[in-house]
């Protein structure tokens, strides 16, 4: 086992792998920009090191600092978080070039998953149902027109190096489709540096449906079963929930073992999630990412397993420490997004926290950075927090998380938190009838006022 890691990110994901780290006895190194030299996981970590400026460019993405910070630590492995570099194959070589450990995926694997045309076809070869659409990269726009109207209006017009929903364009009619391609191509351009893209079936009223996969790199995989992350906002997550409310024993065993076997035959390592868009009962495989996931902490109430403890474990080579025998759904979970912004516009609100109060009790999980008096800055994402519940079942847990919500104080600053004790007065959040786009035509209708 590792004796020490280095940790390359910051915020709430930082202090939760220092967490996991402290547990197993590793000792850890925090890494801050100049603006997060006050922050929570500095402090929290055995030992911290600056490596840059404010911006990430030249922090928490700048390679050569972030090697050179192991090197004058003597930290043996990296873990990479979420965001930042942890999807970023070439970073992964440079890190095996300085005989340092990625926690995570081989740099082929994170290469395969990000290139979503190649993952599409390899996850259509290993038997993952995929959305129908073109066959491959779409190069022109005449052969835009041509596919697209084999597929049927509407269509999608997505980047294969896409991410983040940018490089995502709708046609709705043949009227439309010249300008989606253009712009999806010329978004995809400027933000990716590839401009190639290609086209899906658009579904009307799916469910975003995720399953939570582990590999041990030597064939063997589980699956976690799946979290529901239908709740989105410009396709991000702002609320998630496991086991899905629409989804029963026997489906999770199919496509949890459908899912399990195509990583395994590709000797996947580490945590991984395949997503899908889940519509009248059957999956269609949109992306998979190769890291932990913002929601992974739904996973671990359900399953009542360490998935940052896991994926340490098998990065140093050791086996999985469960089997799929041994999963057993327990409950239900929620987790809502606390983001540092203002409802319902969602603009940024960075500032100095004048009181913070974590909500507790028995079920209740907060996984925040932040603390009384600490300033958000503003170079980085607005996720300041997680709030995750935990009940027998779905019932429970949003009680819970209606209680939770009532305890929770966050001062000086705007945060979602009063779209969620909004939502929880909503019957469809109740009874968990929502599919991907009802949370912004409930926007729309501005109820938050
Ligand atoms: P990104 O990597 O940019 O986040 P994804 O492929 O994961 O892109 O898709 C993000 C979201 O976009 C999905 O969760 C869903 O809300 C929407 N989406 C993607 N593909 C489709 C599709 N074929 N039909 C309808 N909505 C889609």
């Amino acid at each position: 086992m590792f004796e020490k890691i280095l940790i390359a990110n910051r915020g709430e994901i930082a202090l939760r792998v220092v967490r996991a780290c402290r547990e197993m006895g590793i000792l850890s190194v925090a890494v801050h920009s100049t603006a997060d030299a006050d922050a929570m996981h500095v402090r929290m970590a055995d030992e911290a090191v600056c490596i840059g400026p404010p911006q990430a460019s030249q922090s928490y993405l700048h390679v050569p600092s972030l090697i050179s910070a192991c090197e004058i630590t003597g930290a043996e492995a990296i873990h990479p978080g979420y965001g930042f570099l942890s999807e970023n194959a070439n970073f992964v070589q440079v890190v095996a070039d300085h005989g340092l450990t990625f926690i995570g995926p081989t740099a082929e694997h994170i290469r395969l998953m990000g290139d979503k045309i190649t993952a599409k076809e390899t996850m259509k070869a290993l038997g993952v149902p995929v959305v129908p659409g073109s066959d491959g990269g779409v190069p022109d726009l005449a052969t835009a027109r041509k596919v697209a109207g084999d597929i049927g209006y509407p269509v999608l017009v997505k980047a294969t190096a896409g991410g983040g929903g940018r490089g995502m364009k709708l046609a709705r009619t043949p009227m439309e489709i010249e300008t989606a391609f253009q712009t999806a191509r010329s978004e995809a351009k400027a933000a990716f540096g590839n401009d190639e893209v290609y086209f899906e079936k658009y579904l009307g009223k799916p469910r975003h449906i995720e399953v939570q996969v582990f590999g041990d790199g030597q064939g063997n995989a589980v699956h976690l079963g799946e979290r529901d992350c239908s709740l989105q906002r410009r396709h991000q997550k702002v609320l998630e929930e496991a086991p899905g409310p629409v989804i029963d024993a026997a489906t999770r065993q199919k496509i949890g073992r459908t899912c399990a076997e195509a990583v395994s035959k590709i000797n996947y390592a580490g945590a991984g999630t395949i997503e899908f868009l889940y519509e009248n009962g059957e999956f269609y495989f949109i992306e998979m990412n190769t890291r932990l996931q913002v929601e992974h902490p739904v996973t671990e109430a359900i399953f009542g397993v360490d998935l940052v403890r896991e994926q340490i474990r098998v990065a140093a080579g050791l086996p999985l420490s469960f089997t799929q025998d041994g999963m057993r759904v327990n409950g239900h979970a929620i987790e809502v997004r606390i983001n540092a912004e203002k409802v319902p516009g969602f603009s940024p609100s960075p500032g100095r926290i004048t009181a913070f109060h974590a909500p507790g009790g028995l079920g209740v999980r907060m996984d925040s950075a932040i603390y009384d008096g600490y300033a958000i800055p503003p170079f980085y994402d607005s996720l300041i927090g997680k709030l995750i519940v935990h009940g027998r079942d779905r019932d429970e847990a949003l009680a819970r998380l209606n209680r939770a919500l009532g305890e929770v104080i966050v001062d000086g600053i705007d945060t979602t938190l009063p779209l969620f004790r909004a939502l929880l007065a909503e019957p469809d959040i109740l009874s968990g009838r929502y599919d991907i786009h009802w949370l912004e035509h409930w926007l729309d209708q501005a109820r938050l006022g």
